[in-house]
This record gives structure tokens, C-alpha cells and sequence, in this order.
């Protein structure tokens, strides 16, 4: 463990929409930010093609580009931006008390104020194939992994917004795209629908679940999906496809376990936010964008509740002068 225990005033955890525009503000009000960007720096967004509903960007920006520039903004004002995990929190209960954050499971850091940006991640169907296939052909990032499908046939499990933009994304690439959803219509917009439902190579089946992705071993024991079996909830009539990838878009869960038994959740494990602000249960805690919010879940949404947390930890630190 390290010796030495770095005293900040403002330690912001994530580093996503919500997390920079925090890191925007919290500069600006003097409060020397420090981010700690965890794994996936940029979050979610960096795993999207074009944002076309941010406002300011009339012709839709590249979702990675956007970040970066979020990135230089938060930087511009002298945020200093961390690769590195937050791996235990001991938060204080007391107003004015110290929370102890531990990164990368030594680094010890001792803030006046944490703001939580630790958005949300892709869920899974939970089946055993699909766990053992991940890297093989199974994957929940068609921006990340698409390219390795090149002309090949791919399934998408999922109707939201999320299904039908990989679906678009991976039919420019791939030869044959095939949705699979559970119900008999789709969640998604009614834009994002009709993207879907004119675009030639994409092929939907309602009512239909994925049952089995079915997988083959290759030389040296690396195993790698050769095809899914699906299944008709109305007929239980099953059947299999051949295809060479999977990827899973039914929806994402919130980035919280490191704040189990501190900080009041939802039932889904969402933080509880206190009203209209980004209060924790906890003074000198705040949280903003997805890790919060199953509701609205966009950037902007998310960026705005980032203004709300910095304004929050600056006004709670001021209090505590008065
Ligand atoms: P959603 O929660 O909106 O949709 C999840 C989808 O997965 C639903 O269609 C759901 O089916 C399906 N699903 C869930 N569990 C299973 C399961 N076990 N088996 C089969 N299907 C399952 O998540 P998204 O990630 O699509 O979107 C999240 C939010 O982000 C939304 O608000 C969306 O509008 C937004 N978004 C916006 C984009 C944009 O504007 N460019 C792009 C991507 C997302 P069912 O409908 O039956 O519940």
C-alpha cells in the first residue's frame, strides 16, 4: 500500500458525459478536480457510432470524437484526468468528514467532496454459452468488435434503440443481420424502427429468444460461435441459424457495487438521488448521469446532471465556511 495520501477537494469517478461536464464545472469553481476514468474511459459513448441528438452538432458527431473533446474542455480548465479505477470507498457520514477513496488497490486518496460518474454497463442474457463464447463471437459492442464480421452473417438479441443502431451499423458491414425479439414489437423509436425495417440485409424475428449460442472448438482449444439456436415463445418451435457473432443490446446496468451498504439504491441498484439534485445520502456525495438515472439515459440528460453534481459539491463546500 502506498505511504503517501493525496488530500483533494473534489474526486469525480467516471468519466463519461456526466463525469466531464462535473469536471467542467468543478475546474471552473476552483474546486482542482481530479477524474479518475475508470476502465472504459469516455464510457458508453465511446462504444456508439454517431450521436446525432446532441445539441450544438447539427450534422451528429462521432460518439468517441465527442468525449475526446469533453475531455479537452474539462482539461482546459485544469482538471486532472487519471486513468485508474477506484477499487474501495469508505465514505463519511459526518458533514464536513473526509471520504477515503483507494484506486487501483493501493493508492490512497482523501476528498472533501465525490461526485459518482460511474454510469452503467451492458447486460447479459445470463446463458452458459454466451459467458463461455464472450471473445469467441459473443460480444455487446458492435462499434468495438463489427469489423471482425466482415461479410459474414451475425444475430442482434434486443428491440430498444440500442439493437436497432448495432443492427444498421453492423448491416453496413456484414453480409446477413438477423434480429432476434421477444415480444411482437420493438421498444425502439419509431425512427430507429424504420431505419431497421428498410434496410435490406436486416432480417427481424418477433417473438424469438435466443436459446443456445452453439459454439465449435478450434486448433488449440480456442472456441468460437458457429451458430445460435432460437426459440418462438409462442410455438416453442425451435431452430438454428449459422452465424459467426453474437451481439447481445438488451440494455445496460448501473455501475454500483462499489457503494453497496453506503450509499441508498433502487431496486435495481440505481443510486437514489434526493429530488431535483444530485445528493446522495451521504453529505459531500454526489451522483449524476446513468448510475443514477433509468429513466432518460442520453448524453445530454447525463451532462446536465454533471452540471447539477459540481453545483451541488460547490455549494456544499461553501456551506461548511459559513
Ligand atoms: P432498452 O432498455 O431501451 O431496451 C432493451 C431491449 O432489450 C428491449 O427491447 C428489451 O425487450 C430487450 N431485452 C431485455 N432483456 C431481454 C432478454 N432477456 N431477452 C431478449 N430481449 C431482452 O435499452 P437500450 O440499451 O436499447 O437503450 C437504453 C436507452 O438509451 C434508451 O432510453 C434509448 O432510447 C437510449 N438510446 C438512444 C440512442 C440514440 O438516440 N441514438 C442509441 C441507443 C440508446 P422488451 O422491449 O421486450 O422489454
Amino acid at each position: 500500500m502506498s505511504d503517501t495520501v493525496e488530500r483533494i477537494k473534489c474526486l469525480i469517478i467516471g468519466s463519461g458525459p456526466a463525469g466531464y461536464t462535473a469536471a467542467i464545472y468543478a475546474a471552473r469553481a476552483d474546486l482542482k478536480p481530479i477524474m479518475y476514468t475508470g476502465l472504459e474511459a469516455g464510457g458508453q459513448l465511446t462504444t456508439t457510432t454517431e450521436v446525432d441528438n446532441f445539441p450544438g452538432y447539427p450534422e451528429g458527431v462521432d460518439g468517441t470524437k465527442m468525449m475526446e473533446d469533453l475531455k479537452a474542455q474539462a482539461e482546459r480548465f485544469d482538471t486532472e484526468v487519471r486513468f485508474g479505477i477506484v477499487t474501495k470507498v469508505d465514505l463519511s457520514k459526518e458533514v464536513g468528514g473526509i471520504h477515503k477513496i483507494e484506486v487501483d488497490g493501493e493508492k490512497q486518496i482523501e476528498a472533501e467532496t465525490v461526485i459518482i460518474a460511474t454510469g452503467a454497463s451492458a447486460s447479459y442474457l445470463g446463458l452458459e454459452s454466451e459467458e463461455r463464447l464472450k471473445g469467441g463471437g459473443v460480444s455487446a459492442c458492435a462499434t468495438c468488435d463489427g469489423f471482425f464480421y466482415k461479410g459474414e452473417d451475425i444475430i442482434v438479441v434486443g428491440a430498444g434503440d440500442t439493437a436497432a443502431e448495432e443492427a444498421t451499423y453492423l448491416a453496413k458491414i456484414c453480409r446477413n443481420v438477423t434480429m432476434l425479439v421477444r415480444r411482437d414489437e420493438m421498444r425502439a423509436s419509431k425512427a430507429m424502427q424504420n431505419r431497421v425495417m428498410n434496410t435490406k440485409n436486416i432480417k427481424v424475428l418477433f417473438n424469438t429468444e435466443l436459446d443456445e449460442v452453439l459454439g465449435e472448438k478450434k486448433a488449440f482449444g480456442d472456441e468460437v460461435v458457429i451458430g445460435v439456436r432460437v426459440v418462438n415463445n409462442q410455438t416453442k418451435e425451435k431452430h438454428e441459424i449459422d452465424v459467426t457473432g453474437v451481439f447481445i443490446a438488451i440494455g445496460h446496468k448501473p455501475n454500483t457495487a462499489l457503494f453497496t451498504g453506503q450509499l441508498d439504491m433502487d431496486d435495481t441498484k440505481y443510486l437514489i438521488t434526493k429530488g431535483k439534485s444530485s445528493k446522495t445520502n451521504l453529505p459531500g456525495v454526489f451522483a449524476c448521469g446513468d448510475v443514477q438515472d433509468h429513466e432518460y439515459r442520453q448524453a445530454v440528460t447525463a451532462a446536465g446532471s454533471g452540471c447539477m453534481a459540481a453545483l451541488d459539491a460547490e455549494r456544499y463546500l461553501s456551506s461548511l465556511d459559513d
